[in-house]
């Protein structure tokens, strides 16, 4: 039974890399699955906890001032037991192959519990594009694929979007790819593609929207709820909407690049989202980021990026629930810290899923010659959402464990049964 705290947490661990904080939990969840009683001599764990490969390049960049620079590109391929390897690429100075490894392993666990037919990995490319010229970055695009196209496939390691790139950078990096591969047409080698160019209708929003589906189905629904969302880019700006729409309250907006002056917005009576997101980035901001952070709200919703309720700022929290669109948002010390004081905490690999659950529409949709209308995928995604977090919570009121962990422990005995099946050799 679970006591409420995981082993990295009795040892007194202190918040550290994002790879330790997914590490931590994983370990604690190894501790409640109870491995090496269910497959005895195998050694599952060890084999689930490390990549199955990292592949590091020097990617050469021309930039348009004819100079040339070398910079560091990844891809982590965590596990494939369940199907292709499956992640995002990151374009971001931070997005080191340590960094890339935690995303990759916490891809296998997302896509397990999803129950879709993906194994986990990441990329990452330590650029700034925000810094760089389109050319710059389409030849960053294509330089990428050209770097790792030996590994990638539609059937063997399907890329996506994630911070820095977009569904542009995608149709770049399809095209490069099937360049490569005598024009063979190759839709699902990515997916988060433009719509005119094999993608699929309903992926910008899929991991807002799915975000909000999931809380509906945890918290009830969002009408007049105070919402507090961290990181107003694809998935923050999205998940603002749709609560919007459901009438919630927004009291509050933090992102230092999308609001000017001040880093956040906030109105206790509440911000109309759609008329903030016509103006587009640089909205003047009234409120410093932390203070809006600690705003008391029914829910909290951190969509910026790792770790950033840690344990500097986790005692100062007033909401009374916290849904992770970002990946990895709380540190262990954090998350600990708030489940002590009640807060429900619906975790990244549950709350957050609905990007790569449409990019499994997607890539089926190419495989089989399709087009579905975005009705449909929608429908398809929130039924799915919803029924995942009502598992998921089940799981875990009947078990003892929070949430995170219940989360993790089902999708570790998911990805070790396929292990066991396939043989040890
Ligand atoms: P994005 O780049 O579109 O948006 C992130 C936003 O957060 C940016 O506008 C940035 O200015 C802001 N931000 C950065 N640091 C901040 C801080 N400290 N406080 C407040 N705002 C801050 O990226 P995204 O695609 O929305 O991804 C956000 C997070 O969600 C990442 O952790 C990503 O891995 C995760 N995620 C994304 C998807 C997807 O489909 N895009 C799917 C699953 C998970």
């Amino acid at each position: 039974m679970n006591d409420g705290k995981s082993s990295c947490r009795k040892t007194q661990f202190k918040d550290g890399s994002f790879l330790s904080n997914v590490n931590c939990f994983l370990g604690e969840a190894f501790e409640f699955t109870d491995l090496d009683a269910l497959f005895p001599g195998q050694n599952i764990a060890a084999r689930l906890t490390a990549p199955d490969r990292a592949v590091e390049n020097k990617v050469s960049l021309l930039m348009d001032d004819g100079s040339t620079v070398l910079v560091n590109a990844s891809r982590v391929q965590h596990n494939n037991d369940l199907g292709p390897y499956k992640g995002g690429i990151r374009f971001d100075p931070s997005a080191d192959i340590e960094h890339t490894k935690a995303l990759a392993s916490a891809m296998t666990w997302k896509c397990a519990l999803a129950e879709i037919p993906f194994g986990g990995a990441k990329g990452g490319m330590q650029i700034d594009p925000r810094k760089m010229s389109m050319e710059e970055l389409e030849r960053a695009s294509k330089g990428y694929m050209r770097a790792f196209a030996d590994i990638l496939g539609p059937d063997q390691d399907i890329p996506a979007p994630d911070m820095g790139t977009n569904a542009q950078v995608m149709a770049w990096m399809r095209k490069r790819y099937e360049d490569m591969n005598f024009g063979r047409i190759s839709p699902g080698i990515v997916t988060g593609k433009p719509v005119s160019y094999g993608g699929s209708k309903g992926r910008t929003e899929a991991t807002g929207y799915g975000l909000i589906y999931c809380a509906e189905e945890i918290f009830g629904e969002l009408r007049n709820k105070r919402v507090v969302v961290q990181g107003f880019g694809n998935v923050g700006s999205y998940a603002a909407k749709l609560a919007f729409r459901r009438g919630a309250k927004i009291i509050g907006l933090i992102d230092p690049i999308f609001f000017k002056g001040k880093p956040a917005l906030f109105d206790e009576k509440g911000i109309d989202v759609e008329k903030i997101l016509e103006g587009g980035s640089g909205h003047e901001g009234n409120g410093e980021a932390e203070k809006v952070l600690a705003a008391e709200c029914d829910l909290l919703l951190p969509c910026a990026k790792e770790c950033t309720v840690n344990d500097g700022n986790a005692s100062n929290l007033r909401c009374a629930a916290i849904a992770e669109g970002a990946n990895g948002p709380l540190t262990p010390l954090a998350h600990d810290r708030l489940c002590k004081k009640g807060i429900v905490v619906v975790p990244d690999i549950l709350a957050n899923a609905g990007g790569v659950i449409v990019s499994y529409y997607e890539w089926l949709q190419n495989k089989q010659g399709e087009y579905w209308d975005e009705e449909t995928v929608l429908e398809k995604l929130s039924k799915k959402m919803k029924r995942n977090a009502r598992h998921l919570e089940n799981f875990a009121k009947t078990s003892g464990m929070d949430m995170r962990i219940a989360a993790y422990a089902t999708a570790i005995r998911r990805v070790a049964e396929a292990r066991n099946e396939s043989g040890s050799q």
